[in-house]
């Protein structure tokens, strides 16, 4: 056992992989949570017989999953068991226009010929590009703690940068391979999750159709969360301790050292704090000004991911003609897109997700009825309140009840609603974001928020604010780095 101690504030995917790193390397590792379960904006709720999970819901990219896990000797199959679901999603364009995107790479093939003749070629082509920049981008740039750039001027990794399309914007790749509008849609649906337009996205990210239409989509058993619970069995294994109900009210510097943690259950010391709750919020709120790595007019001229509205729905009654995942693209994205950044306001006509889990796995909602789960992304910082979140709440109800032909209003037995204020209480969000900062060329690698905190020497910053970037794999990854550039801290 090594004699230092680290402190890790917030038990989410990034907190959670950093203390397993540093547990296992003999590290005494306790985590500060403020909320009363792990796992941040993946925690569950559950209600009368239905389990929601409450955040992500798509199990992308399952190589870095097996990675962390293999880390410590394990699988993922030691924790929760995964299944692959095909369809891998369903994209409703209108009533009658519908696509499940098939898990067999020849199905998907003949998905995309049946729209555009000559498109599976096409096809081909894009998905062998983006393979090679998942292999290049998850190997040589995501593991990067992307302190400044002399870390990437390497020739290899210049000459590789070019091939990765850096200053190539997502919305043009696509349409170099693709002009039908429907494939258009579904190649940039991915970089949503990334928090940004296509057009404001370098293809890089096409990474992310490989990860969509060539890794596939899966859902672990029992739900998102049990890959919280997986990683705090972990980390309990490994000796982490985990203080929940316990919220940092201030970190105090002395020396430019952090002297003490103050919080609502105590005050605690440690040699190293990593910080894994959400950046903005401990840089502007917990850290006097002289320490803190930003200024307020920095934080509010960043690009945040979108917010969302949701809704945890359980009903009595079975809901035919929906997939696991379901996307209403019937409306025009970019004016929803516009809505979210460049004139952020409540949506005039919004796309949204519906999240059925319950087609995959039985017991996340009473026999007879389905677990539902509808998002949909709002810019961040607008005004919340109950009257706005229902009246989106039937807009999507009409929408979803003339799409598939099911009004489910009078089989609702559960509801709740989540949307910005509640971020902003539960996470610490800056305004609200549900995904973090965007992944815009201008915000990537070293041109995020530092995870070195430029003037406390033991203090350092992880999660979705911070490199890799927003998602559950980046989040564990930024655990990982974070928790390697602690060790070379504190081995001086
Ligand atoms: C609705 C929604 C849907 C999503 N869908 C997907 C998806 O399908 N697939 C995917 O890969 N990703 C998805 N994401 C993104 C993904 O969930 C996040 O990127 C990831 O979980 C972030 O992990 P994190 O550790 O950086 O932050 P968090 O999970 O936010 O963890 C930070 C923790 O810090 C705690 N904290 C905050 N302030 C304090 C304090 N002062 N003291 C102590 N603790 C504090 C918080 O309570 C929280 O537990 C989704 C996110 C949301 C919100």
């Amino acid at each position: 056992m090594n004699s230092k101690h680290i402190i890790v504030i917030g038990s989410g995917f990034a907190g959670l992989s950093a203390a397993c790193v540093l547990a296992k390397e003999g590290f005494k590792v306790t985590i500060l949570e403020k909320n009363d379960q792990p796992g941040g904006r993946a925690r569950a709720w559950e209600q009368d017989g239905f389990r929601f999970d409450m955040g992500p819901s798509w199990y992308w990219m399952p190589d870095v999953f097996e990675n962390f896990f293999a880390l410590f000797g394990k699988k993922t199959s030691d924790y929760y068991r995964l299944k692959r679901l095909d369809p891998g999603y369903r994209v409703y364009y209108s009533k009658n226009e519908i696509f499940d995107v098939p898990a067999d790479m020849v199905e998907l093939e003949a998905l995309f010929e049946q729209a555009e003749p000559g498109s599976s070629k096409a096809l081909r082509d894009f998905l062998n590009q983006a393979a090679y920049k998942y292999k290049v981008g998850m190997g040589e740039y995501v593991f990067r703690p992307s302190h400044s750039i002399t870390e990437f001027i390497d020739f290899n990794l210049i000459k590789k940068s070019f091939s990765m399309q850096l200053l190539t914007s997502m919305s043009s790749h696509v349409r170099k391979y693709f002009k039908n509008p429907q494939l258009i849609k579904l190649l940039e649906f991915p970089v949503l999750f990334l928090g940004a337009t296509p057009q404001n996205t370098p293809a890089m990210y096409s990474m992310m159709n490989y990860a969509d239409l060539a890794l596939g989509t899966w859902y672990p058993m029992g739900g998102m969360n049990e890959i919280v619970k997986a990683m705090v069995s972990m980390a309990i294994e490994l000796g982490v301790e985990i203080k929940l109900n316990t919220e940092v009210t201030k970190i105090n510097i002395q020396d430019k050292q952090v002297d003490k943690i103050q919080t609502n259950n105590g005050v605690f010391t440690a040699d190293m704090v990593i910080a894994g709750a959400d950046y903005q919020h401990v840089d502007q709120h917990l850290i006097e000004k002289p320490y803190r790595n930003y200024t307020t007019k920095y934080w509010n001229s960043r690009t945040m991911s979108p917010s969302s509205l949701l809704f945890y729905i359980g009903t009595n009654k079975k809901v035919p003609n929906i997939q696991h995942h379901n996307l209403f693209f019937d409306e025009d994205f970019e004016l929803h897109a516009k809505e979210i950044y460049t004139a952020p306001q409540w949506p005039s006509s919004p796309l949204f997700y519906v999240c059925c889990s319950s087609k995959t796995d039985s017991t996340v909602a009473p026999e007879s009825g389905e677990n539902l789960f509808f998002l949909m992304p709002i810019a961040p910082g607008l005004n919340d309140d109950e009257t706005i979140r229902e009246k989106y709440f039937t807009l999507m109800m009409d929408r979803f009840a003339q799409i598939t032909g099911h009004d489910i209003r009078d089989s609702i037995v559960v509801k709740r609603s989540y949307a910005l204020n509640d971020f902003k209480v539960d996470y610490h969000s800056f305004k609200g974001n549900a995904y973090g900062l965007a992944n815009t060329l201008a915000q990537t690698a070293f041109f995020k928020p530092a995870m070195q905190a430029k003037h406390i020497n033991n203090l350092l910053y992880t999660g979705q604010l911070t490199v890799p970037g927003p998602g559950v794999p980046p989040a564990i990854i930024s655990g990982q780095v974070v928790a390697k550039e602690a060790m070379k801290k504190l081995a001086y």
